[in-house]
């Protein structure tokens, strides 16, 4: 009998997750399991945020993928281009796969929500590469700034919108490199404008009051501004259209727009013949894909309800990481013709950074702020190297500057 093929798409926290598992649980004889990945690297998304500020090196947030896989995985570098369930092929830039098992692992794309020009004039950070071009954009205009004979100070503004965990996270990375940067170019630090657009009332809705109240006060601290209840509705190429009430609108001239109010699934699952609601797909309870018993989805493309609170799980690396190790599980199960396990996350807490050092966060049923959040999180960020690559990755690529 013909082996089963395996094809994981994505090599990020889902997709690698779920491969370094099944490395383990699945052997040579029992199914042939192949990668594609658009890269022949993954990337930490969850330091993108420092990418894109410049605090750390794109080198540093990435690492060869054959560094973690086994001569078990056949890796595929390659862009996927599209998914068709039913005829059960993928077209990638590499030629087309067909599978037995298909696990769905391409990440997030940003959500502009049709705002106008948001797509042609805000950054973003979704990837690798747009976090570079963040990083490479701000030094631009810094650069430019100080060689311009008639100087426009729009051109030290950056406004980040959505203060969320990726703009919260970002604003505090920006706190850390603003001084570097003006010390860099020669220019006084009053001049630049650190400026957060929250659509809601209150940044990081949702979340503990104290510890929001915390982030604010330290990031005010840094030079950042809020701007709150006051959504984007309009970006051009010298700026950001606010609304402040219903009639009631302004127009900031910035030289830099980072887009980070918001997520969808990868576009590619809303053309694969499976149904989705902003490209994500309402699996089942062992991560399947509905009416589809061959297809998984993983990671951020997957929707998942919270049936306790009554609102879906947020999209982290977290529930990916989990997730992966369920659905290698579950491909061993159904190639052994056992049944499937269902997913049972495992909440752990949340921490979002504040820069280097400082943090806030809650895990053990406590509240954190500060150097014991700072550190808790880069305790986070190590852990997801080891449950990927152990202890050598770990200690090539992790944080250790813990005070
Ligand atoms: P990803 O990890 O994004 O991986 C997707 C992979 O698919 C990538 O390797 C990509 O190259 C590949 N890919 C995409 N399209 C194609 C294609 N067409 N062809 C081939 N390959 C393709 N979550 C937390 O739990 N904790 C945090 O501290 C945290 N911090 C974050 C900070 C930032 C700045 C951001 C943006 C997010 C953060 N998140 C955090 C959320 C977390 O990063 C995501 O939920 C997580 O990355 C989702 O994992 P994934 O495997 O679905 O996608
Ligand atoms: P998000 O959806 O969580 O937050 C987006 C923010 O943008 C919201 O506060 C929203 O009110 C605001 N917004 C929406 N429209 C707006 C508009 N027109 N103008 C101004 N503001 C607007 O998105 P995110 O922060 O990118 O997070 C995505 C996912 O990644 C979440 O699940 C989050 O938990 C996860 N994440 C986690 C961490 C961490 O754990 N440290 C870090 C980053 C992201």
């Amino acid at each position: 009998m013909k082996r089963p093929t395996i094809l994981v798409l994505g090599a990020g926290y889902g997709g690698l997750t779920t491969i370094v598992n099944l490395q383990k649980l699945v052997n040579a004889n029992e199914a042939e399991i192949i990668l594609v990945n658009k890269n022949d690297y993954h990337y930490e998304t969850t330091w993108l945020h420092e990418v894109g500020a410049g605090t750390i090196s794109p080198d540093k947030a990435r690492y060869p993928i054959s560094k973690v896989i086994n001569h078990n995985v056949t890796f595929v570098k390659a862009n996927v281009e599209s998914i068709d369930v039913n005829t059960k092929l993928v077209g990638t830039s590499a030629g087309d796969f067909s599978y037995d098992y298909l696990v769905i692992g391409l990440g997030f794309e940003g959500e502009t929500f049709g705002i106008p020009g948001l797509k042609e004039h805000a950054l973003s950070l979704t990837n690798i590469n747009t976090a570079r071009q963040v990083r490479e954009h701000i030094e631009y205009q810094f650069a430019s700034w100080t060689l311009d004979e008639v100087k426009d100070d729009s051109k030290l503004t950056i406004i980040v919108g959505g203060a969320g965990f990726t703009g919260i996270e970002f604003l505090g990375e920006l706190g850390n490199r603003i001084p570097e940067l003006c010390k860099e170019f020669d220019i006084p630090q009053e001049k630049v404008r650190l400026l957060c657009v929250e659509a809601a009332s209150t940044v990081l809705p949702g979340f503990d009051p104290e510890l929001v109240d915390y982030a604010k006060a330290q990031l005010s601290k840094k030079g950042v501004e809020f701007s709150i209840g006051t959504p984007i509705v309009e970006a051009t190429a010298e700026g950001v259209k606010i609304r402040k009430d219903e009639e009631d609108f302004e127009f900031i001239k910035a030289g830099t727009v980072v887009w980070a109010a918001g997520i969808r699934g990868n576009a590619l699952v809303e053309s694969s013949g499976l149904e989705s609601n902003r490209a994500r797909i309402a699996v089942r309870e062992d991560m399947r894909a509905p009416g589809f018993d061959d297809v998984f989805i993983v990671g951020d493309c997957a929707f998942l309800l919270n049936e306790e609170a009554g609102r879906p799980y947020p999209p982290t690396a977290q529930i990916a990481m989990q997730q992966g190790v369920t659905i290698a599980k579950n491909i061993k199960h159904l190639i052994n013709e056992e049944p499937t396990e269902v997913f049972v996350y495992d909440d752990k807490g949340a921490v979002c950074s504040l820069g280097h050092e400082d943090a806030i966060g809650t895990a053990f049923d406590r509240k954190f702020t500060g150097k014991p959040a700072s550190a808790l999180k880069k305790v986070v960020d190590d852990r997801a190297l080891y449950l990927v690559g152990g202890v050598g990755l770990t200690l090539k690529k992790g944080k250790f500057k813990f005070l």
